[in-house]
């Protein structure tokens, strides 16, 4: 295709183009309100689990405040108390996946043995210390519920002789208040699915009024209450309802020895683990019992697949729909352009038409005219009766070849603008009555009978023009009402014009029809081959009263006749 064709499509591509930019805004637009509803999800998330924690170690803290009041609301707590009270709270059934909650006694090294006694006489003759005795002060724990399981093997458990555990402990006796410890292994684990864990402890001291300052507090302490509680346990619990996102605590720096919890290694499929940087990501501080953790949340997954591809869709459909517009502007114009083609070139073979008929009529009339002087010659000697009917009948035929060349000749000038008219000032009555005598003197089967007065008149225009377009009228009222024997004309005086009427009581014509006679060859097609023509006469005869500046209109009923009405301007 030459750029000369293509600008032609200019339309079209201009409308693809700017269709595609317009999908491409949408789904810039679309884009961004889905990530910035994404973002607050996100938000919401990353508030909704990190309040979840923070909330969820406070409800620990105060389960633990709970145990602590257990011991100042009486000297003499026994293993027993400490069961029907720990079994009383019921936790397991709100916060599932607790390890348990215990009491370490806090005692100078030297009371090992008394305590150890103590014990063994209450019921538990199988109590051992464990500890390397290596501090002047032990933390064995000597209740612990529930004392089934993995538990037993923490029975006895100096805690204080572990840093991690007396780092807390210490911390707990210096501020009075709960204190977590750092990651940790639990005394609990059997080796199998080991999970990293930490401890909770709340000091416990011998009277709760003496605990203003650090050395009141020191001199104080009698022991801690205590949870053991295992990462992974803990933080699935919580944050169960939070599947769309990733959570890693750390336990201070994001230094992986620091984890206590991935809930990446709780998902089964690989598919499922973020492998690459994750869409959302944001590490928010938590202190938990004078620790800090750091929560890191990541998310690849918020918002539903629908929301998330929804910019694309936007996308494809606006694409689709441009391409569909596009091709059907291009095909709009591509028929366009075929139809103009097409059309000039019959414009071009109607003008070859038009200069050959042109041609051929003018050059048909020069040896007409030449036939007819010699016929004329022909008239005017001495004839024998029977040549002169032949000779007559020769000149009444040269005289009807003469009109149909005349009309050939005056649709190619009307054809090419070169019809002239001679003005000048005519009677009405003149140009009606020789119309009348010309059409009576050729065709005898019918009378033309003149209804009215015709008005005395005087008009401006072409006299033999108009005469021509009456005669024509008139020879088709009697050439379309074969078996009638009248034609009629009747004339009206109209204020600022004057009407003819042509009228038959002959064939009449189709309401369809009516609206094409006056095109150049048009003839009705059931009549064709019954009455000679070619459709030239209605034609000329519209264009002469035009001329005229005046109208020429038919009404009729087909089998009832017609009535032609020239309207001149007087
Ligand atoms: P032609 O008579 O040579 O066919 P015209 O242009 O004079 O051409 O007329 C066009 C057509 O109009 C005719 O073929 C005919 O079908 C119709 N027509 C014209 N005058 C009459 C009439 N008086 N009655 C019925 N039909 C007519």
């Amino acid at each position: 295709m030459k750029i000369r064709d293509l600008k032609i499509y200019y339309p079209a591509f201009i409308v693809l183009i700017t269709l595609l930019l317009f999908s491409s805004f949408a789904y810039y637009q679309a884009k961004e309100s889905v990530t910035e509803k994404r973002i607050r999800s996100f938000e919401n998330r990353v508030n909704g689990i990190s309040t979840a924690i923070n909330l969820r170690m406070l409800d620990y803290v105060q389960i633990l405040r709970g145990c602590q009041g257990l011991f100042y609301g009486s000297d003499t707590i026994t293993a027993r108390d400490w069961k029907v009270y720990i079994d009383n709270l019921k936790i397991d059934e709100i916060y599932p996946g607790i390890q348990g909650i215990g009491y370490a006694k806090y005692i100078p090294s030297e009371d090992k043995v008394n305590l150890e006694r103590n014990i063994q006489n209450s019921g538990f003759p199988q109590f051992k210390i464990q500890s390397t005795f290596k501090n002047n002060y032990l933390a064995p724990i000597i209740y612990l519920e529930p004392f089934t399981g993995r538990n037993l093997r923490a029975f006895g458990f100096d805690m204080y002789d572990d840093s991690a555990r007396r780092d807390a402990m210490d911390r707990a006796i210096l501020t009075g208040k709960a204190s977590i410890t750092s990651k940790l292994t639990l005394i609990q684990e059997t080796g199998k699915n080991v999970q990293p864990g930490f401890l909770m402890y709340m000091p416990v001291y011998y009277d709760p009024q003496l605990v203003n300052t650090v050395e009141e507090r020191e001199r104080n302490i009698k022991g801690f209450v205590y949870y053991p509680f295992r990462a992974y346990d803990l933080i699935k619990n919580i944050s169960k309802h939070y599947r769309d996102i990733q959570i890693k605590i750390y336990d201070g720096n994001l230094n992986s020895s620091n984890l206590l919890f991935d809930s990446d290694s709780l998902k089964n499929g690989e598919k499922d683990k973020i492998t690459r940087i994750p869409e959302f990501k944001k590490i928010v501080p938590a202190n938990v019992a004078g620790r800090t953790w750091n929560i890191l949340i990541s998310s690849d997954q918020i918002g539903s697949p629908m929301e998330r591809s929804q910019p694309l869709i936007i996308l494809m459909f606006g694409i689709i729909l441009s391409v569909l517009f596009f091709i059907m502007i291009y095909n709009i114009i591509r028929s366009n352009s075929l139809m103009r083609e097409e059309l000039e070139v019959s414009k071009e073979l109607d003008n070859k038409k038009d200069e050959f008929i042109g041609i051929a009529s003018h050059e048909l009339k020069t040896p007409l005219t030449s036939i007819k002087a010699y016929i004329q010659l022909l008239e005017r000697s001495d004839l024998r009766d029977q040549d002169r009917r032949l000779v007559n009948k020769a000149n009444s035929n040269i005289n009807k070849l003469n009109n149909l060349i005349g009309d050939l000749l005056d649709v190619s000038k009307l054809q090419s603008g070169q019809l002239k008219l001679n003005t000048a000032d005519f009677e009405l009555k003149k140009m009606i009555m020789e119309s009348v005598e010309n059409v009576q003197h050729m065709y005898s089967s019918h009378k033309i009978i003149i209804l009215n007065d015709i008005p005395e008149l005087i008009l401006s225009g072409d006299l033999l023009r108009l005469e021509q377009a009456m005669t024509n009228l008139l020879m088709n009222a009697i050439k379309y009402s074969p078996g009638v024997d009248s034609v009629y004309i009747n004339t009206e005086l109209l204020p600022s014009q004057v009407k003819i009427e042509i009228i038959d009581k002959g064939i009449g014509i189709s309401k369809e029809n009516q609206q094409r006679i006056f095109d150049r060859f048009f003839r009705a097609k059931e009549l064709s081959p019954v009455i000679s023509g070619l459709g030239m006469g209605l034609f000329i005869s519209q264009e002469i009263i035009k001329r005229h500046y005046g109208k020429i209109a038919v009404e009729s009923e087909p089998g009832k006749g017609s009535k032609f009405s020239i309207i001149l301007p007087r």
